[in-house]
This record gives structure tokens, sequence and C-alpha cells, in this order.
């Protein structure tokens, strides 16, 4: 379970660029986060990750205060915007590189690196550098590098940005399929509402920092709170 109470950031210290977020994301749950380019969706998620300081409220993981834990400790994974794989490092050695840090021995650290690419359709592209694969391939060498690591909660954002239709709706799919299998809590950042509404249990609207509305796809759809949500989900992608 990760809680979000009353949070508020801002950068210059003047502009709010979230304001009083409140949320409980329940184990277990995929829960999306969605709203138009800068209304502050990718710092909401790096303040969980604890890449981006809080300037009020409070982050709960589990049941400890995050603030109490170095962003190592808070025992979640991360899919970043622009992937950010290591260019030196073949795939596998990308998608165990968390593994050794931990310090987990080799066995395994073979043994999930090997599993985790069967399940992301990596096997044959093991050896190769980020630069001789696709923008697809990438971007599950990046979803693969989120998973191996076994974390209970893992955020994204926005995993499927580079994709094009086709390839977008069939990794929808499959992150689903792996979110169910492996029982994980996903926080998902994406500004596309289609994709918000096919992959959320529940969603987050958010519009310049402020919470809009939080439901089910179905309330959000019949219900919207107030006419931003009601364009924003009801306008075409
Ligand atoms: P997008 O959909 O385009 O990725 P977003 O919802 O993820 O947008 P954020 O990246 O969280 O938006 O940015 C929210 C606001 O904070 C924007 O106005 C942005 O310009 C500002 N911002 C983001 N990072 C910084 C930073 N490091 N320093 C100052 N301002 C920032
Ligand atoms: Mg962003």
């Amino acid at each position: 379970q990760v809680k979000l109470d009353g949070l508020y950031k801002t950068y210059d210290g003047t502009t709010p660029v979230l304001s009083n977020v409140n949320a409980t994301i329940e184990a277990g749950e995929f829960f999306v986060l969605v709203g138009p380019s800068g209304c502050g969706k990718s710092t909401l998620l790096r303040m969980i990750a604890g890449l981006e300081e809080t300037n009020g409220g409070a982050i709960t993981i589990g049941n400890k205060r995050a603030d109490q834990l170095m962003p190592s400790e808070r025992d979640l994974s991360m899919v970043f915007q622009n992937y950010a794989l290591y260019p030196h490092l073949t795939v596998f050695d990308n998608i165990v590189f968390g593994l050794h840090v931990k310090k987990v021995p080799k066995e395994e650290r073979k043994r999930r690196g090997r599993e985790t690419a069967e399940m992301l359709g990596l096997t044959d592209y093991l050896k190769r550098k980020p630069r001789q694969l696709s923008g697809g391939q990438r971007q599950r060498v990046a979803l693969a590098r989120a998973i191996v690591d076994e974390s209970p909660v893992c955020l994204m954002d926005e995993p499927l940005s580079n994709l094009d239709a086709k390839l977008r709706a069939h990794m929808r799919a499959e992150i689903k399929q792996i979110q169910r299998r492996l029982g994980l809590t996903i926080i998902y950042v994406t500004h596309d509402q289609v994709e918000a509404m096919t992959m959320g249990d529940r969603i987050m609207v958010l519009n310049k920092g402020v919470t809009q509305q939080i439901g089910t796809p179905l309330e959000i759809y019949n219900q919207p709170a107030n006419p931003f949500v009601a364009t924003f989900i009801g306008s075409p992608p």
C-alpha cells in the first residue's frame, strides 16, 4: 500500500506544481495517473521514488514513512520516461544491473534475468547493446529491468509513449498480464486517456497539480466530477 497525504511540491518556492494530493493505492492495484503535459505526473512519481524532495505532506510506503527511507530502501522499481538504459552494457547486463548492486548471487541473477527476458520476449537479444534494438525492444528492456527486481511496487512513467499504436496495444495487454501474474502494485503515468481507461483499476485525473477525480474507469466515464474530467476523458486521443 502506498499512501499520499496532502502532498505539496514547488520547484521555485512560490509556484505550486502539486497541491494537496491525496490517494491510497492498494496492494496489487493498477493505479493510473493521467493528465495533460506539465500537470505534475512525473514529479509525483519521482517524489514517490524518493528522487524528488517533498515540500509538504507525507508519503507512506507499506507501513513506513517514506521520508525515513532512502530511495534504495523503498522497495520499488521504476521505469523512466526515457528508458535510461546503459549504452555500454548488453541487454542481459542491463536487465540484471540492479541485482548486481543488491549483491544477488550470480546463479540467481542468471536465472531471474533469463526468466524475465523470456517473459518479455527478449531471449534472442540478450547479447546485443541497446543501440542495436528497436524502440519497442528497448522499452521492453526497461520493463524487464524493473520487473526482475521483484519489488512489490513498480512505478512507470509513460513506458509506452514511443511505440506505434499497434505495439502499444500489444504491450498494454502484456503489462497487465505480468502485473496480474506477479500481483504487482503499479503506479502508471500516462497522458493518454485510452491507456488510462483500458489499463487502470482506478484512475487519478490531475490538472495543474490538483486532483480532479479518483475512481474506476466506469465511474470516471459515467460520473465525471467536473467539466475538465468530462472533456479530458471524453476527447479523442
Ligand atoms: P509530461 O506529460 O509532459 O511528461 P508531467 O505531467 O510529467 O508532464 P512534470 O514533469 O511533473 O509534468 O512537470 C510539472 C511542472 O513542473 C511543469 O510545469 C514543469 O515545467 C515543472 N518542472 C518539472 N521538473 C522541474 C525542475 N526540475 N525544475 C523546475 N521545474 C520543473
Ligand atoms: Mg512526465
